[in-house]
């Protein structure tokens, strides 16, 4: 076989980009895997990001992850949108096939991927905290799974009422809003509760969710997108309460390995980069 110095190309633009773990966690698959693929991480300034996607283009890259404050700005440097990304109407992970280069949304299906592993929403009850990007995905995932209803909890109406607006015209669920002015009371019909808000990244590991804790019952799953750290006050909560709970390691794990099987074909293994990260978010390494 002749030798082949030409890798697999693949990256990230964002910015702040230097806190961001992907590139450890991605390559500790392609390693594991023994591919001959890089993972980049690049700071891209707002004004630099078309730029850097026909930078992508010119090398031949595989694809990127895109993160904030990228996620809606890159879809007018694409060929065409996946159908989570467009109905999303944001892109987290972009891949060439052929000379397109086309968005994808891998959030909510990484989200996806690790709720099932406790339960499947389809014919659930949702309460999601928070209406941002991560809510949006996760949102249209479960509801296009088979949730039921979903219940926003935000506090600007503007931005909650937008998100339910989405569900209801563009997947089969229902929805609506609670505007989050007060601590909220889970409602015991629910199934699965998710914050999806930054509360509880570090370093603000001791943020709380305002909302009552004794509404929260053993038969619900609770999730929580918060992949650092992981065990957040809310889980913890939830866990004295006597709920089963999901921490957001297993969506970021998810999208991860998405994104991986989106630009080398390969299923990578979770467990790999799961331990990957779970070193980098231990104190121990916060700490050094
Ligand atoms: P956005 O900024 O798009 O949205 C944040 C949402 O949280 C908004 O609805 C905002 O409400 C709400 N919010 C923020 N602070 C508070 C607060 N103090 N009290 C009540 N509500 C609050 O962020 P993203 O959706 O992109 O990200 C949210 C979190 O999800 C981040 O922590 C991120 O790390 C995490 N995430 C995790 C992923 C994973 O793989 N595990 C993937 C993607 C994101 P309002 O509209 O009222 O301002």
């Amino acid at each position: 076989m002749p030798l082949n110095f030409l890798s697999l190309l693949t990256g990230s633009f964002a910015t702040p980009a230097a806190e961001n773990p992907t590139v450890a966690m991605v390559e500790a698959a392609y390693r594991h895997h023994n591919l001959d693929a890089r993972y980049i991480n690049c700071d891209v300034a707002p004004v630099a990001l078309g730029d850097a996607v026909r930078g992508a283009r010119a090398m031949g890259w595989a694809g990127f992850n895109c993160s904030i404050p990228h996620k809606v700005a890159v879809i007018s440097h694409l060929d065409g949108l996946g159908q989570s990304a467009q109905i999303i109407g944001a892109v987290n992970c972009v891949v060439r096939r052929g000379d397109r280069l086309i968005g994808e949304n891998t959030d909510g299906q990484g989200f996806l991927t690790s709720l099932r592993t406790l339960v499947d929403p389809s014919g659930k009850a949702l309460v999601l905290f928070g209406a941002g990007g991560a809510a949006r995905a996760i949102a249209v995932e479960t509801a296009l799974a088979g949730a039921t209803s979903i219940t926003v909890v935000n506090r600007d109406s503007k931005r909650g009422g937008e998100l339910v607006r989405l569900i209801k015209e563009k997947t089969p669920a229902s929805a609506e809003l609670v505007p989050w002015t007060r601590p909220y009371r889970v409602p015991p019909e629910t199934d699965i509760v998710v914050n999806a808000t930054p509360i509880g990244l570090f370093p603000d590991v001791d943020g709380r969710l305002e909302i009552e804790v004794d509404s929260l019952l053993p038969h619900m799953v609770v999730a929580d997108v918060i992949p650092n750290p992981p065990r957040t006050v809310l889980l913890r909560d939830a866990e004295a309460r006597g709920c089963v709970t999901l921490d957001g390691l297993g969506m970021l794990v998810n999208q991860g390995v998405i994104s991986i099987e989106h630009w080398t074909g390969i299923p990578a293994d979770a467990s790999v980069m799961r331990q990957k990260v779970e070193e980098l978010f231990s104190p121990e390494s916060r700490e050094t």
